[in-house]
C-alpha cells in the first residue's frame, strides 16, 4: 500500500529542564538510543498500524543500523529495500524540555548516500505502491528522483518538506498532499519568491494553505500540533476549500515523532483509497496517541490501542 523513502536515524535522546544557550552546558537525564529519522519513523508508524509498507531507506553496517533494521522488522514493515553501507548510520541528537517540546542537530550518514540509483533499483516496489511518503533528510535530487518515477508508475506522493528547503517546481507539483507543520509552511512561505504569508492571526492557516497551493501541490495538509490540522483542496477551476480537523485533547508527554506518526498513517489511509479530509480524521488520532508516549518510533500505536484509547 505504501512505500516511504527517507530516512533511518538513530535518535539520541537527553531529558533536559532547559536547553543550554551557546557557551553554557546543563546536565540532564540518562542516554536513551532509539531508532528515528523521519522515513523510518513514518515507516514504522504505518506498519504498526497494519498497513502494507516498505522503507526504501540507507543505514551503515554498524550497530546503529542493525537497531533499525531490528525495529523495522518488529513494527511489520518489508526491509527488503533498507540498503546497507556508504557512510555510519544517521544519528539525530534530540533535548526533550518539560512540556516535551523538542530540539534535534542531524548528522544523515548513509541518509546523504541514497542515490537516485537507489531509487531505479527500487523501481519495481515504487511501481507497486499506491502511495509513496517523502521527506528531506535524504539528498534532494533522490527526492526529485521518487517524485518523478512516481509520476511514471501512477503512484500518489505524499511530501513533507522536512528539515525545510528551498523545492524543484515539479517536486512541489507532484505533492498531493504537500504536509507541513507551521514552521515549514513559513518557510516555504518566505522563500523569496515575493509571496506574502498572510502574517499571523487566526485564519493564518487557511492563509497559508492558499498560498501554498498557488505553488503548485495538489492538496496541502498543515499540521496544528495540539489544534489538529488543516486540509485544502483546490477543486478543478475552482475556490480553495478548506477544512479543519480538531486533534483528541491529550497531555502531551514527548512531541517526538508525532508529525511522521500522523504523516504515515495519512498515507496509509490515502494508499487505501480514503479521501483527503477521511484521511486527515484518522491521523490526528495517531499523532495524537504519539504524543502521550515518549519516544518516536516507541510511542506509536498498533490499530488495537488506536481504537482504544483514540475511537474514531
Ligand atoms: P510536527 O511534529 O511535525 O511539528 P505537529 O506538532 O503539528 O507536527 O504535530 C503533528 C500532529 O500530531 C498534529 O496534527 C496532531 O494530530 C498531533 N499532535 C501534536 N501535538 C499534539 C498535542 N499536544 N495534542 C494532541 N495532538 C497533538
Amino acid at each position: 500500500d505504501l512505500l516511504v523513502v527517507g530516512s533511518a536515524n538513530a535518535d539520541l535522546v537527553i531529558g533536559v529542564e532547559r536547553r543550554p544557550a551557546a557557551g553554557e552546558t546543563v546536565l540532564g537525564t540518562d542516554l536513551v538510543t532509539s531508532p528515528g529519522g523521519k522515513g523510518a519513523n513514518q515507516a514504522a508508524a504505518a506498519a504498526r498500524l497494519g498497513a502494507r509498507t516498505g522503507l526504501l531507506a540507507r543505514v551503515g553496517d554498524d550497530a546503529h543500523g542493525r537497531m533499525l533494521r531490528e525495529a523495522q522488522r518488529e513494527a511489520g514493515t518489508d526491509t527488503s529495500t533498507l540498503l546497507v553501507g556508504g557512510a555510519p548510520t544517521g544519528v539525530a541528537l534530540i533535548t526533550v524540555d518539560p512540556a516535551g517540546d523538542n530540539s534535534i542537530v542531524v548528522s544523515p550518514g548513509a541518509n546523504a548516500r541514497l542515490t537516485p540509483e537507489d531509487v531505479a533499483a527500487a523501481e519495481a516496489s515504487l511501481a507497486a505502491a499506491a502511495v509513496v511518503s517523502l521527506q528531506l533528510e535524504i539528498p534532494l535530487e533522490t527526492v526529485a528522483a521518487v517524485a518523478r518515477a512516481a509520476s511514471g508508475t501512477g503512484t500518489r506522493v505524499v511530501l513533507n518538506p522536512s528539515p525545510p528547503a528551498p523545492l524543484p517546481d515539479d517536486v512541489l507539483a507532484a505533492a498531493d498532499p504537500l504536509v507541513v507543520n507551521e514552521h515549514e509552511a513559513r518557510y516555504l512561505l518566505d522563500d523569496g519568491a515575493g509571496s506574502d504569508d498572510g502574517g499571523d492571526g487566526d485564519d493564518a492557516p487557511e492563509r497559508w494553505a492558499a498560498a501554498l497551493l498557488e505553488r503548485g501541490p495538489r492538496s496541502v495538509v498543515i499540521t496544528l500540533g495540539a489544534a489538529g490540522a488543516l486540509v485544502a483542496e483546490r477543486a478543478p477551476d475552482g475556490p480553495v476549500r478548506t477544512v479543519r480537523v480538531a486533534s483528541p485533547a491529550v497531555r502531551a508527554v514527548d512531541t517526538t515523532g508525532a508529525g511522521d506518526a500522523f504523516t504515515g498513517a495519512l498515507g496509509w489511509r490515502l494508499g487505501r483509497g480514503s479521501g483527503l479530509e477521511e484521511a486527515v480524521r484518522f491521523a490526528v488520532r495517531v499523532g495524537a496517541a504519539a504524543v502521550t508516549r515518549a519516544g518516536a518510533q516507541e510511542s506509536y500505536p498498533n490499530a488495537q490501542e488506536l481504537e482504544k484509547e483514540f475511537p474514531a
